[in-house]
């Protein structure tokens, strides 16, 4: 079996499958981040307009608070294909649930038809994107040396449906160009595109996956027994006791509102990257080596919930500063805000070939906690460069340069490349070995407590407080990324071999 998985080189030098999950990735991101693009207007436009008219700090708000529970739902998505359905079914399973999410928002149902959508695109993310990433893994032998090759192709596909999607979603949302809606805005145009999107990932995962996929991604890896479900049963009872109390008692007091709800999954989200640290550091079944790597973790785990806080605001923040401060063509080249969200993506492709040689080249490089302070400090600086063009032109002036936006996104850029996939990796390399596949989760809920500290702080940004907002969020980045250089070496040595 594994010999013949050697010699597999039919996608790129890679194994077969890995065009299988790289395909299904790719239209996922595509259905996703070209739902998202359009996302945040669709909310906070007038009904006239074709929105739904909420309040813009609310709609900022759910778009962040969203964006954690697709993450924060990975958790779930990971132990039941550990334990119950195995990879193959549980991916297919998510796909399914994501497409008809996209659905029921390419429908003319309104806010109950946004709230369904959301229910289903975090159930299915969260069961699709944890196991098609593991499936990746599970393509190679344990001695393979494709095996990081093929991650940064993974990559590269989930960065390529992303880059397009922000031109084809919005596309449709205008008439694909023809004038269809007289000017206006479709929405539910363009998340029809984002549904059929998933159902072309579909089609290819079941017909590749029959070919390609090994029969081992069928089964669960460690099967749960009666025993073992007996807890797994009462913990979430009584966490779904304790959730319904706690609405309960808000709904008696008159205060379950989309305010109060968004509030409680911040803490949640906070939370549960807590309890899953103390649980680890307190584990007997963790030695005494992987304890000081668990401590190593958790700074890097905490530079990466600033990380993420900001790269992740590209979808909220920057969007809107797109909408309303900045000049929408370049000559006679007309955009929309929407289509800003391809730069992220874009410039994710166009580095990663410029990373992956410097890596390669580069001697003394620093180790996954020095990159990991640089990556903060880059991020910090693509939101000081966002108060510049306010403290230049002002913010009465109206919009300005759409080279403002660019520059921001290709600066944040940079620091992703030296967070995201060393992150990946090191969270793989200082994971216990009884707590190996939890931990990939961990490394989501980064981005998930990320965005829940989104959901509450977007609140605050508006044309008037941009300067202060980019500034404040930019030094704390800065600042914290100084601080992680000073303990670079400490960190290192707690890390126990893994550089
Ligand atoms: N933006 C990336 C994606 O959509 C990565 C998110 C993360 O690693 O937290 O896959
Ligand atoms: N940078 C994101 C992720 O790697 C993609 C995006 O935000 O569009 O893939």
């Amino acid at each position: 079996m594994s010999k013949q998985k050697d010699i597999d080189t039919a996608f790129f030098g890679q194994p077969r499958g890995l065009s299988t999950l790289f395909f299904t990735e790719m239209w996922e991101r595509f259905s996703y981040y070209g739902m998202r693009a359009i996302l945040l207007f669709y909310m906070y436009y007038a009904v006239t307009k074709g929105g739904l008219g909420m309040s813009e700090t609310t709609a900022a708000s759910i778009m962040s608070i969203y964006g954690s529970l697709v993450y924060l739902s990975g958790v779930v998505g990971g132990w039941l294909s550990d334990r119950v359905w195995g990879p193959r079914r549980t991916v297919f399973i998510g796909g399914v649930l994501i497409m008809f999410g996209h659905i029921a928002l390419s429908l003319p149902f309104g806010v109950s038809a946004l709230y369904v959508s959301i229910a289903l695109i975090v159930a299915g993310t969260g069961l699709l994107k944890p196991n098609v990433s593991e499936m990746v893994g599970g393509l190679y032998s344990e001695n393979d040396r494709r095996r990081d090759s093929g991650f940064s192709m993974f990559v590269f596909g989930i960065n390529l449906g992303a880059a397009v999607a922000p031109w084809a979603v919005p596309w449709a949302a205008n008439g694909f160009g023809l004038n269809l809606f007289h000017g206006e805005m479709n929405f539910h145009a363009g998340f029809s595109l984002a549904a059929i999107g998933m159902f072309f990932g579909l089609v290819q995962y079941v017909i590749g996956g029959r070919k390609y996929l090994s029969k081992d991604s069928l089964y669960p890896d460690d099967p749960i027994d009666k025993e073992s479900l007996r807890p797994v049963m009462i913990w979430t009872l009584v966490g779904v006791v304790v959730l319904a109390v706690v609405l309960g008692l808000l709904a008696a007091m008159g205060q379950l509102n989309i305010t109060n709800i968004i509030t409680i999954i911040t803490i949640i989200a906070i939370a549960l990257p807590i309890y899953y640290f103390i649980m680890m550091l307190n584990s007997k079944k963790v030695t005494k080596e992987e304890h000081s790597r668990v401590l190593a973790y958790i700074p890097l785990f905490i530079a990466a919930v600033i990380f993420w806080a900001i790269e992740e605001s590209g979808s909220v923040v920057l969007a809107l500063f797109a909408e309303q401060r900045t000049i929408l063509h370049i000559g006679s080249w007309h955009f929309a805000a929407a289509n800003f969200q391809t730069l992220n993506p874009l410039f994710i492709m166009i580095l990663t070939p410029v990373f992956v040689t410097l890596w390669d080249h580069w001697k003394n490089q620093p180790s996954a906690p020095g990159k990991f302070a640089a990556g903060l400090v880059f991020a910090g600086l693509s939101y000081a460069f966002m108060a510049l063009p306010a403290l230049i032109h002002g913010t009465t002036a109206g919009r300005v340069s759409p080279f403002w936006l660019v520059g921001s996104w290709f600066i944040v850029e940079i620091g992703e490349m030296l967070i995201s996939p060393i992150g990946l990796a090191v969270t793989t390399r200082l994971a216990p070995k009884a707590f190996k596949s939890q931990m990939m989760s961990m490394w989501f809920l980064a981005d998930a407590a990320a965005q829940a500290v989104n959901a509450q702080i977007v609140k605050f940004y508006s044309s008037s407080t941009e300067v202060p907002y980019f500034l404040t969020i930019g030094l704390v980045s800065i600042v914290f990324g100084i601080i992680l250089m000073f303990f670079v070496k400490r960190i290192h040595g707690l890390m126990g071999g893994v550089d």
